[in-house]
């Protein structure tokens, strides 16, 4: 239940939208059913969402395969306009979306500027990027023959992106899709649709033709029918989805049926390594940004801090330091570094993380529960020793529980770090070029931080391997998961 209604004072109040977009049109469900989005911080209610279902999503469907001949015609510097105004537009109004973004999510609101900045960079760089898609003409085997290679969008897409990262995932996916001439349909997190629907706003504002990106609402009840849609309808050709691997995989196996292409951007277990020839400073820097960051809800956070024993005690003591001058607050509250949890059920897990990692003998260094603000806010904790076998070093902790490991060897380190079915991201720090590369070279990672804790940026590829997902959002190699290629086979030219 609400405890009370939270009046969002957004300077352009248009920001705010309490309906879906499809085709266009800012509609509600056809049932009139809607759902609260709330403040995690004091659950207050922020909004009510429609809950949709099969007919609106089939309808956004619909609409997106009438939009698409037109927007795959155009050329990509036309759509690039478009979308570089949706990229000026995210940006003149950064603040309000900032504001929006930790009313639903929690986030510090500088993380939240920082994300919208992250967010509105796709689309210029997609924009970019869609002028230089070439095609090959290939040197033919046959003296009246011509063999060509040419690339065309996908079609039309279904996108679902998830709570930690409302606005950043969603441009993540709809940016190099819409760049390179695709159509989405797109469905946001039960916990975080205001932001999905406020950056629809302002791709209406830009002069995004009707269709070319709608936004289906709906809560996790909701969830399994519209994205049986997405998945079973054959009009959809592909499923751009970040989120966790139990329903990354659900989605993988219903995309089967119709061998429907997929991208799966899912979740992670990093190991985060200092070396005994690490620069504890930055090292003990980049970790408690890399572990603490949105309250350590983020995919690539440090999820397995492995410490060698040279540096071992004196690691673990600047980075408790560290750890307990973080500001616990609300999102909104300058000073604040960490927010709280998303939900009642994060929070649960967290704690159930963390008591399991204690009765397993791990040394509990800083925080262990509940912040004195209450509600899902969790205190900055530390615990070292923690045991290989603990649950927080198998699965995502998803808080901002940082686990510490001894190690002694650099060979220990590789084969713990890449003891697990995730693959995402890893880091390690060292100032050794050989180790560096070699490192490197062991780790079964699709992403590598190597002296430092930040590694998402537009330009370069993002994505795992293992379990951690298929395809690459962001850089160059991003617009491959969205463009099929085409061989053209040219005969009867006699010389
Ligand atoms: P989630 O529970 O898998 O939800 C993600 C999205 O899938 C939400 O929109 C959710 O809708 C929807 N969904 C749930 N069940 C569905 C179904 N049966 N069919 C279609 N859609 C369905 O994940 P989350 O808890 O929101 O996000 C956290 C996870 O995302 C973590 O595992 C994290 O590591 C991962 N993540 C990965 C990356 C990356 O780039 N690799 C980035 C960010 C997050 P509802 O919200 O309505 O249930």
């Amino acid at each position: 239940m609400a405890l009370e209604t939270t009046t969002v004072a957004l300077a352009d109040g248009s920001l705010l939208r309490d309906q879906a977009f499809i085709g266009g049109r800012w509609c509600d469900a056809d049932d009139g059913r809607t759902f609260a989005v709330r403040n995690p911080a004091s659950d207050e209610l922020l909004a009510t969402v429609p809950r949709m279902g099969v007919g609106e999503t089939r309808r956004a469907i619909d609409a997106a395969a009438d939009a698409f001949a037109d927007w795959r015609d155009r050329p990509a510097a036309e759509r690039a306009a478009v979308m570089r105004r949706m990229r000026d537009l995210m940006l003149e109004h950064r603040d309000d979306l900032a504001l929006l973004l930790t009313l639903e999510q929690g986030k510090p609101l500088a993380e939240s500027h920082t994300e919208i900045a992250y967010a509105a960079a796709f689309l210029e760089w997609f924009g970019e990027e869609a002028k230089r898609i070439y095609g090959d003409t290939i040197p033919s085997p046959h003296r009246d023959k011509r063999i060509l290679v040419t690339k065309h969008p996908v079609g039309v897409c279904g996108g679902i992106t998830p709570w930690n990262f409302p606005s950043a995932m969603v441009t993540r996916k709809a940016a190099p899709a819409l760049a390179v001439g695709c159509t989405m349909v797109l469905k946001p997190a039960e916990q975080t649709p205001l932001s999905a629907l406020a950056i629809a706003a302002l791709a209406e504002r830009a002069g995004l033709p009707p269709g070319v990106l709608s936004v289906v609402t709906g809560d996790a009840e909701d969830a399994p029918a519209i994205g049986t849609e997405m998945t079973s309808n054959p009009i959809v050709r592909k499923i751009g989805f970040t989120g966790s691997n139990e329903v990354g995989k659900l989605l993988m196996h219903q995309c089967a049926d119709q061998v429907k292409n997929v991208s799966l951007e899912l979740g992670g277990n990093a190991p985060f390594i200092v070396f005994d020839d690490a620069d504890l400073d930055e090292a003990v820097a980049g970790a408690v940004l890399c572990k603490f960051r949105n309250s350590g809800q983020t995919c690539i956070t440090a999820n397995r801090i492995l410490a060698q024993d040279g540096i071992h005690q004196e690691f673990v003591d600047r980075f408790t330091a560290q750890a307990a001058k973080l500001v616990v607050g609300v999102g909104v509250e300058p000073a604040t570094k960490v927010g709280p949890l998303i939900d009642q059920q994060a929070f649960e897990k967290v704690s159930r993380h963390v008591a399991d990692a204690c009765e397993r003998g791990a040394q509990l260094l800083l925080g262990g529960g509940p912040h004195e603000r209450g509600g899902t806010f969790f205190s900055p904790t530390v615990l070292d020793r923690v045991s290989l076998e603990a649950d927080m070093s198998r699965e995502e902790t998803f808080g901002p529980v940082a686990g510490i490991h001894r190690f002694g060897d650099e060979r220990e380190a590789i084969e713990i770090a890449n003891d697990t079915p995730y693959g995402l991201a890893a880091y390690f720090y060292s100032r050794d070029v050989g180790r560096i590369f070699r490192v490197s070279e062991h780790l079964e990672y699709g992403i590598l931080g190597i002296n430092t804790g930040f590694i998402s940026v537009e330009v370069a590829p993002f994505g795992g391997v293992k379990e951690s997902g298929i395809g690459r959002e962001g850089s160059k190699y991003g617009v491959d998961d969205w463009i099929e290629t085409r061989y053209l086979s040219l005969g009867g030219i006699d010389n």
